[in-house]
């Protein structure tokens, strides 16, 4: 590829990648919202377009910068998971060093193209404001239940998403490895996954779009009475999540190895409780039962992903 057509691919990519951008006040915060990591799970990108359609041309405008980005162009085009690989278990030191020093070319997947394209429209992204950068990446998941944001357990994190109205689940962010939110974590940024609702339910955008309009409030981008909507989502929120559990915390995590015949039992929901010795799923090997008492979250009911499910228990602090 001679120099003027790479770059003219490099244009064509981030007016494809950016979903939307909002630039107000240069002291406040930058907030990027990542979309689309998975290709199956879009309702990310359209919650992205939801907020940018209020947000534009607000008067005041915003405080600070937001940007919303597809991760995964490909995926999302094909509807699949990933192409080539999970772009959400890649994010190691040494794979992004690597992406970034290939020419695109030669790099050995879809999803590393994917990631050296999304390196390139976040580059600089410190530089777009004075204030510090919050880091949301938005999934959805394949059962059916409520939905959860996935952090560290923090005490300003906890602070700051506890104003999202959506339970939070501490300890999967360090058992899950290579994901972009653990990634841009030790970059110094403040980084969440979202997982918002199951892929196609209904909700799922809206709750989606709702949360991250009180993230937005909450880290100071907008002020509650310049956007009519804001209350409207939090009183939504607020009674959308009542009766769940507001911090919960990793116990146990069911991964699948290759050749397992993974199959979850069917009908379990994000949150619903179970009890040590159940019956969850089976596979090759037969039965396999609840270690625990707790609660059940992402079940998987897709054929293509490596964690079984989770169990979490509420958080004691
Ligand atoms: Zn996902």
């Amino acid at each position: 590829m001679n120099n003027s057509i790479a770059e003219e691919v490099k244009t064509e990519d981030i007016n494809e990648r950016i979903i939307g951008s909002v630039e107000g006040d240069p002291d406040g915060p930058t907030v990027v919202i990542l979309a689309g990591m998975h290709g199956n799970e879009s309702a990310g990108v359209e919650a992205v377009k939801n907020i940018i359609r209020t947000l534009d041309g607000i008067v005041p405008p915003i405080d600070g910068c937001l940007l919303g980005l597809r991760a995964n162009i490909s995926a999302l085009q094909h509807n699949v998971r990933y192409i080539d690989e999970d772009m959400n278990r890649i994010w190691f030191p040494s794979i992004v060093n690597e992406v970034q020093e290939t020419p695109e070319a030669e790099l050995e997947s879809s999803e590393r193209v994917e990631m050296k394209r999304l390196l390139a429209a976040l580059d600089g992204i410190d530089d777009k404001t004075n204030g510090p950068v919050i880091m949301a990446d938005i999934h959805t998941f394949s059962a059916d239940g409520w939905m959860f944001t996935i952090t560290n357990s923090d005490p300003k994190q906890r602070k700051l998403l506890s104003n999202l109205h959506v339970p939070m689940v501490f300890g999967i962010e360090e058992s899950l490895l290579g994901t972009a939110l653990g990634y841009y974590q030790k970059q110094g940024y403040i980084s969440f996954g979202l997982e918002g609702g199951q892929h196609t339910h209904q909700l799922t955008e809206y709750n989606t779009t709702a949360s991250l309009m009180l993230l937005l409030q909450a880290v100071g981008c907008i002020e509650e009475q310049y956007v009519d909507q804001i209350e409207k989502y939090e009183k939504h929120m607020r009674s959308h999540t009542k009766y769940l559990p507001v911090e919960t915390e990793l116990v146990y995590q069911h991964i699948i190895e290759n050749g397992d015949e993974f199959r979850m039992r069917s009908g379990y929901k994000n949150f619903q409780p179970i009890k040590k010795g159940e019956r969850l799923a089976t596979d090759k090997d037969g039965k396999i039962v609840a270690r625990c008492d707790g609660y059940i979250l992402m079940p998987l009911y897709q054929s293509q992903g490596n964690d079984g499910f989770f169990i979490i228990k509420e958080h004691e602090s």
